[in-house]
């Protein structure tokens, strides 16, 4: 007789589980507060919709943390294979120049999120709407807002993080997990914009300017990318892929400092030697020969005194090694992804929960991280996939 899987809450991370159950053993339902699936997954589409990376495989597991706790899922699920999967489904998917993996041109967030819907009809899989999963009772039983309480023989916790409320995943199941004694870690903004004290002056010369081509640091990291200048501070990748260590930093010092090489491609004695030798003012040096941008200038000058600046080891250093202090992260529901949830001691290696048999975490809800880039989709899927591999391994 086959089984019943619910999987509560339809995300990315429940797609994939939904996918790759066996419907030969399995009677699956997928449980979603909303009226719709995947709503987080069409606001991801909205900017560029990275559905995975295209990064040989090694390399794509480093940038998980805590390291390993990902691996054999991504073994598992690769980003070839979530591609393959993609186009076998009805979505081919294209290279871009950045190695991110994007839906072909011509293809919406919706097409491609009604493509796996389609993919879970045709296995059979149920879906009840405006099912909020609640609690459990004092059987175990799972219990939803609308006075409905099912026991299935596994279910598959798939609540997403804690940020984007309007999508849903609001994170209010933490208390719940907490109260059954499954220990839970708060959410904190991933993958986020950082506020920056900037002067006025210099803020309405340089809001909306990118700076491109450099390398940013916190924490012993190095991140090689963009950040965009706001009213609050700074945007962008590279800083989205420090959003650890800052915050790290933020929690223990009160504040944190990044430091960016605005000339990653040149030594400090290098550009000492270029600035030596150019007969220009340093300003016009600094644009001509450096090719630093008016905001980098900007930002140089803000930085050192007249003397400081006309020194041209001064400048070199400062050049190579410029900081810039973070006074807070952005507010959490505007953060991409969130670690925290529920804490990784509580699940094995297939995510079962040690003092829940048969119950399963899978996706964000979990204590992870990843930059964001198509890792964060590409951890869902690949957990979804591993669990459903998992549970066909184990009925046969
Ligand atoms: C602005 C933005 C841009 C992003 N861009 C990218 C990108 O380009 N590439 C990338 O890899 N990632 C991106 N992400 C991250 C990615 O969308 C998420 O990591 C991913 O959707 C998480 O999948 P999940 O299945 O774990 O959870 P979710 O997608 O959050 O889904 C969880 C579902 O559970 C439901 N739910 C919650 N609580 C309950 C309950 N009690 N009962 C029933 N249902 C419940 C929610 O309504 C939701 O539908 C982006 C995120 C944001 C916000």
């Amino acid at each position: 007789m086959k089984k019943s899987v619910a999987i509560i809450g339809g995300g990315p991370a429940a797609f994939a589980a939904a996918a790759f159950l066996d419907p030969a053993l399995f009677n699956v339902t997928i449980y979603e507060k909303n009226k719709s699936l995947g709503r987080k997954f069409l606001v991801a589409g909205k900017g560029g919709f990275n559905l995975t990376h295209s990064e040989e495989i090694e390399a794509f597991k480093s940038r998980y943390s805590p390291t390993g706790f990902l691996d054999a899922a991504l073994t598992h699920f690769t980003n070839h294979d979530f591609r393959n999967w993609l186009a076998e489904i009805g979505t081919p998917t294209f290279v871009g120049s950045s190695k991110r993996v994007y839906p072909e041109k011509g293809i919406k967030p919706i097409a491609v999120l009604n493509r796996i819907i389609e993919c879970l009809v045709a296995k059979g899989v149920q879906f009840e709407y405006e099912h909020e999963w609640i609690n459990w009772d004092e059987n175990n039983n799972l219990v939803f807002t609308n006075d409905v309480s099912i026991s299935p023989d596994i279910i598959l916790f798939a609540l997403g993080g804690g940020s984007w409320k309007v999508t849903g995943s609001d994170g209010s199941w933490l208390d719940i997990f907490s109260k059954k004694g499954i220990q839970t870690v708060p959410f904190r903004a991933e993958n986020c914009g950082f506020q920056v004290d900037w002067k006025p002056d210099f803020l309405i010369q340089n809001v909306g300017v990118p700076i491109k081509n450099c390398t940013f640091s916190c924490g012993g990291k190095h991140q090689t990318g963009e950040v965009v200048i706001t009213e609050f501070g700074l945007e962008g990748n590279a800083i989205y892929a420090l959003s650890s260590e800052i915050q790290s930093e933020l929690t223990s010092k009160g504040r944190a400092t990044i430091y960016i090489d605005f000339k990653p491609g040149f030594s400090e004695s290098e550009l000492q030697i270029k600035l030596e030798n150019s007969d220009a003012n340093t300003t016009q040096a600094l644009k001509r020969t450096l090719k630093l941008s008016p905001t980098q200038i900007a930002l140089l000058k803000s930085n050192l005194t007249k003397e400081e600046f006309t020194r041209t080891a001064e400048l070199a250093k400062r050049i190579k090694n410029f900081p810039i202090h973070l006074t807070a992260a952005a507010h959490i529901d505007e953060a991409i992804s969130t670690s925290g949830g529920i804490a990784l001691d509580e699940v094995d290696e297939n995510f079962e929960l040690k003092s829940l048999p048969s119950s399963f975490c899978i996706g964000e809800m979990l204590d992870w991280n990843a930059p964001t880039g198509g890792y964060l989709l590409q951890g869902c899927f690949s957990m979804g996939a591993r669990v459903a591999r998992h549970l066909n391994d184990r009925e046969i």
